[in-house]
């Protein structure tokens, strides 16, 4: 196994997730909403904590650092674009940097939207895209500080990579993302079939990410604004991506 990958639940219904690597034995955390959770995991596991990856400042993504950085001194890598905002960085990322962790590639991009300055962690060797809230299962996060098109440029730019990607985002808002999905692309099949699956596994306690982009894609109504079922549900047949997305996106904040 070249990676393992631990899902921690975090606040009210925030991830975060442990990255360890068995070979070299380094571990490293995608954002850090509380403390207590990843210190608990990784008390469990006999890790300690070499890296924090931060996708966007909000406080619900890094309220978590001062303590673990006090109790592990991890090197904690964020978007050079947010250094201002974000906890101090001992590395500053940009739109195509890489780094490793030991042995494990990871590429950045930058994915405007939900905060200008957010950022996406993707390690190709593992199909694994850290998208906390940009693209997310079977939605996207809110446009706080980014335009509809900035946030489009993004979910077409993340489409792009394999089918195979598991998408891991920050927040389980699955249930409430298919209930609103369902109001915009009604008759599709697949996402009528993901909507019970997402309804059973939250009946069980499970969680709902990762989501594969396959399915993402099938079924992401901010994936999906140049199909023809998102238009007819809508009535806007001969608009443009941009202006359906932009449609979909007041619609879910409404919702
Ligand atoms: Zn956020
Ligand atoms: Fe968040």
């Amino acid at each position: 196994m070249p990676l393992e990958i631990i899902t921690v639940p975090c606040l009210e219904d925030n991830y975060a997730f442990i990255l360890h690597a068995p070979l070299t034995g380094l571990t490293a955390l995608v954002d850090a909403p509380e403390a207590a959770p990843i210190i608990a995991e990784l008390d469990k596991r006999g890790w300690t904590l070499d890296f924090i990856l931060l996708t966007h400042h909000h406080w619900d993504h890094v309220d978590g650092v001062p303590d673990l950085r006090a109790k592990y001194g991890p090197t904690v890598i964020g978007a050079e674009a947010d250094a201002h905002r974000l906890p101090d960085l001992d590395m500053q990322v940009a739109h195509g940097s890489r780094f490793s962790l030991g042995n494990v590639e990871v590429s950045v991009s930058e994915v405007p939207g939900h905060t200008v300055g957010h950022i996406a962690f993707h390690i190709a060797s593992v199909n694994a895209l850290f998208t906390a809230d940009s693209l997310m299962a079977l939605g996207c996060g809110r446009l706080f500080e980014g335009t509809p098109a900035q946030m489009l440029d993004t979910m077409q730019m993340l489409a792009t990579l394999p089918d195979a990607t598991q998408v891991y985002s920050g927040h389980e808002y699955t249930a409430t993302n298919a209930a609103f999905a369902l109001t915009v692309d009604p008759n599709n099949t697949d996402l009528q079939a993901r909507a019970k699956e997402i309804a059973t596994a939250r009946s069980q306690g499970a969680f709902t990410v990762p989501s594969s982009l396959l399915i993402e894609k099938k079924t992401n109504p901010f994936l999906r604004a140049h199909t023809s079922g998102i238009r007819a549900a809508l009535d806007m047949p001969d608009a443009t991506d941009l202006e359906v997305f932009t449609e979909v996106r007041l619609r879910r904040n409404e919702f």
